[in-house]
């Protein structure tokens, strides 16, 4: 949530160029952005329903800045700034539980969600194909293609991946992509591959004291 408290101060700082600047941070790093319509979660819908909820009723939760004193099982957030009306939240999309959307919002958007009247919401997602971030703002930090742009070794394929029924079937077909990597290279891919936890279970920790997998 801390990047919440630095786009809020950004934005303060930079009321006007805050856009433009992003952008061209962006294009230095070679990276594009493209802004797209989702569906709001069903589930997400339901917590901003909640949120819209406590403001309506002036509940202390929304009055005062924080990043976490609004929370359910699939999301946690706060209000930005004292006195304000925007609202900071991370979602979990998945069910391993890692904020994959970063979302700032203004009450009266979450009014619009909660009563059904806004069904969709513009977000941010990075050009990476398989990357599972989205954000309301461009300027987010995404942990996926931190990882994946910067790592030694290659996710493997969706399909491939979505064929593994047990942890053993994913550590095969990560050591067939990867025949130089170690346990931690594979401990590290695993918790970076949306879902696995989820489906797959934990990584099991006999595994990642391996040395060289092949
Ligand atoms: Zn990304």
């Amino acid at each position: 949530m801390d990047q919440f408290l630095a786009l809020a101060s950004h934005c303060r700082n930079n009321q006007t160029d805050w856009k433009k600047d992003e952008w061209k941070k962006r294009e230095d790093k070679g990276k594009s952005m493209e802004q797209i319509s989702e569906p709001v979660p069903p589930a997400l819908r339901l917590f901003l329903q909640e949120v819209a909820e406590q403001i309506r009723v002036g509940s202390p939760s929304t009055k005062i800045p924080s990043d976490d004193l609004l929370q359910c099982d699939v999301a946690y957030g706060g209000l930005l700034d004292q006195g304000g009306t925007r609202y900071g939240f991370a979602y979990f999309h998945s069910a391993d539980r890692r904020p994959s959307w970063y979302l700032m919002l203004e009450s009266d958007q979450i009014q619009k969600i909660a009563d059904g009247i806004a069904t969709e919401l513009l977000l941010w997602k990075c050009d990476l194909k398989r990357c599972p971030t989205r954000s309301t703002m461009p300027d987010f930090q995404c942990s996926y293609c931190e990882f994946w742009e910067n790592a030694s070794v290659s996710r493997p394929k969706t399909e491939e991946e979505g064929a593994c029924n047990e942890f053993d079937d994913w550590l095969a077909l990560f050591t067939r992509v990867n025949p130089w990597a170690t346990g931690v290279d594979a401990y590290n891919a695993y918790r970076n591959t949306p879902g696995l936890e989820e489906r797959l279970g934990e990584y099991p920790a006999y595994a990642i004291h391996r040395g060289r997998l092949a």
